[in-house]
């Protein structure tokens, strides 16, 4: 990615993936998996946040997220 965003002149920032599904992108809280196990976890795609009541797609969610990073 890197020699490609310097073929169009663009600037590579990378972000740590940590959490990214789990925070909600509207309010910023860390909601641990729901309490779910990993894999339960996993298949979750579409949560209401705890805190906000937020309804979030899990992958857009997530892209908020990296993009507010
Ligand atoms: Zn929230």
């Amino acid at each position: 990615l890197q020699y490609k965003c310097d073929w169009y002149g663009k600037k590579l920032i990378q972000v740590n993936p940590s959490y990214t599904s789990q925070i909600c992108a509207n309010c910023g809280k860390n909601n641990h998996r729901l309490e779910l196990n990993k894999s339960e976890w996993l298949a979750v795609r579409e949560w209401d946040c705890p805190n906000c009541g937020k309804h979030l797609d899990r992958d857009i969610n997530a892209a908020q997220v990296i993009l507010q990073k």
